[in-house]
């Protein structure tokens, strides 16, 4: 990270504190809504609900109004709901009632009666009205009331100058003294709940927020270089899997660090030889009289060809590895570069008693990048004739497998040399891995042969693999498309 980008994160508060502040916030949200429902539209929604309820009375009663049974409707009703309900039928001659009153209720009030009849008139045939409004003046029909009432009415037409009127009326308890109650459980509830968010808060963030501290603090030390860190998770899943995470990381990247010296190590070494052997001769040569023959001057070339072996195979490698690397497809006859590259190594190597026995049924076209496959065949060339046995024998194998259309071309590089460990197999083809074993030739090999030869057939599409026993030899495959017919 760079400098900046730690100053920034150091201004962002910490995950305990957002836990808090979340926490403290949805109980905050949590109280208003209680408030603002208990207290302050308590008194709003009791009305509501006693007005539906008058309202779905004198509905029932509308209904019923010329059944038999609207006697015992409106006791029923009026019991039910600790209403008073008064029905009137009048015509111009005739007046009736029926009704169900209390002995308190104001609907014995011929005044107030009158006084409904009349808003309801002019309301448009319905009204409803608290007793509180206009309440204490003279005026006011509810003047005289003692409690709170709500009074419905509903003038019904039946034409030719006959109305029927529905009165519906409920005592409302007052609101007031319940609020009072509520507000102050309400204060007792506000500072239980907030202390507990606090509480909370302060728990839930200790368990999220110490875990991934502690893996910060281990994961400072990674980036310090200390590879053998070890990272632990507890508390919760996530945790426990991201320190798994990056204790696979430390260990990739311990691993990587040790190949890394050691490469630096194997190269320093591999370079310092060819160049003691190059000044040590040319010395000699210059130096002294006679020395100056063919053979010496042999040793000289050949160490400079390893030297540049060696700084291919790097620049090779870290070219692939850069990602930078796309395949120059050519269409061309692998056979024939395969028996070229053969050619060129014996003259090279001077191949003192090797053979290298290419085997194959036909001349193969295949569109791939020339270059770079040949560097596949000379790299497994290389190892199988460093790695070969005491008999020196080198097959390479050419097979065509696959259906018309998709065949595919795979060579097998086989020696009859110490083979690889069962173990060691799934190493080989990692950059920088060099068996700590011997080689035949000292200082032949980088370690990075093998993955070459991985990047570059991977780039193709292609498969590769190997197939050995430990002292009986190994056979070295890779397998590619885009053969021609
Ligand atoms: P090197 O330059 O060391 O040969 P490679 O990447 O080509 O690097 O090979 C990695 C390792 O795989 C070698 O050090 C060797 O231990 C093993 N190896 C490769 N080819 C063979 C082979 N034909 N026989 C036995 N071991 C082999």
């Amino acid at each position: 990270m760079t400098e900046k980008k730690i100053k920034k994160s150091k201004n962002k508060l910490g995950i305990g504190w957002k836990v808090t502040i979340y926490i403290a916030a949805f109980t905050a949200a949590l109280l208003v809504v209680v408030w603002l429902f208990q207290v302050v539209l308590l008194d709003k929604f009791y009305e509501n609900e006693k007005m539906n309820e008058l309202m779905s009375t004198a509905d029932v009663i509308e209904k019923n109004i010329d059944s038999d049974e609207l006697r015992s409707i409106i006791y029923n009703r009026a019991s039910a709901n600790g209403a008073d309900i008064l029905v009137i039928t009048q015509t111009p001659l005739y007046q009736k009632t029926e009704k169900a009153l209390s002995f308190s209720s104001i609907l014995n009030s011929d005044l107030i009666v009158n006084y409904m009849i009349k808003q309801a008139f002019e309301d448009g045939g319905s009204c409803i009205r608290r007793s509180t409004e206009g309440g204490g003046k003279k005026q006011s029909p509810f003047s005289k009331t003692t409690s709170e009432n709500m009074i419905y009415c509903r003038v019904l037409d039946e034409g030719g100058d006959t109305y029927k009127y529905i009165l519906v009326s409920v005592t409302l308890t007052p609101v007031g003294a319940t609020v009072k109650t509520i507000q102050k459980q309400l204060y007792v509830i506000s500072a239980v709940f907030i202390v507990l968010a606090i509480v909370l808060g302060i728990l839930l963030s200790r368990n999220i927020s110490h875990p991934i501290i502690k893996i910060n603090k281990s994961a400072k030390k990674l980036g310090e270089g200390k590879y053998d860190i070890s990272f632990e998770g507890e508390g919760y899943r996530e945790v426990y899997e991201l320190s798994e995470t990056l204790n696979t990381a430390a260990n990739e990247l311990s691993k990587v660090d040790t190949l890394r010296r050691e490469l630096i190590a194997n190269i320093s070494h591999d370079l310092r030889t060819p160049l003691t052997m190059i000044t040590g001769y040319s010395e000699v040569m210059r130096d002294i009289p006679g020395e100056n023959t063919p053979e010496n001057i042999q040793v000289v070339i050949d160490e400079a060809e390893h030297l540049r072996r060696l700084v291919n195979d790097i620049l090779s490698i870290s070219k692939i590895e850069a990602g930078m690397d796309s395949a120059d497809v050519v269409e061309y006859n692998i056979t024939q570069s395969v028996k070229n590259i053969i050619a060129r190594y014996s003259k090279m190597k001077g191949v003192d008693g090797y053979t290298i026995r290419f085997e194959y049924d036909s001349e193969v076209t295949v569109c791939a990048d020339e270059t770079k496959i040949s560097q596949v065949i000379y790299n497994l060339l290389n190892n199988a004739i460093n790695y070969t046995g005491e008999d020196k024998n080198v097959v390479i194998k050419q097979s065509v497998r696959g259906e018309n259309g998709k065949k595919k071309v795979r060579f097998d590089v086989i020696d009859s040399g110490i083979g690889i460990a069962e173990e060691n197999i799934k190493y080989i083809w990692d950059r920088y891995y060099k068996e700590n074993r011997t080689h035949k030739r000292a200082g032949v090999g980088t370690g990075l042969g093998l993955s070459i030869v991985k990047g570059v057939v991977e780039l193709h599409g292609g498969k590769y693999g190997v197939v050995s026993s430990e002292g009986k030899g190994s056979d070295f495959w890779f397998e590619i498309g885009g053969v021609k017919e």
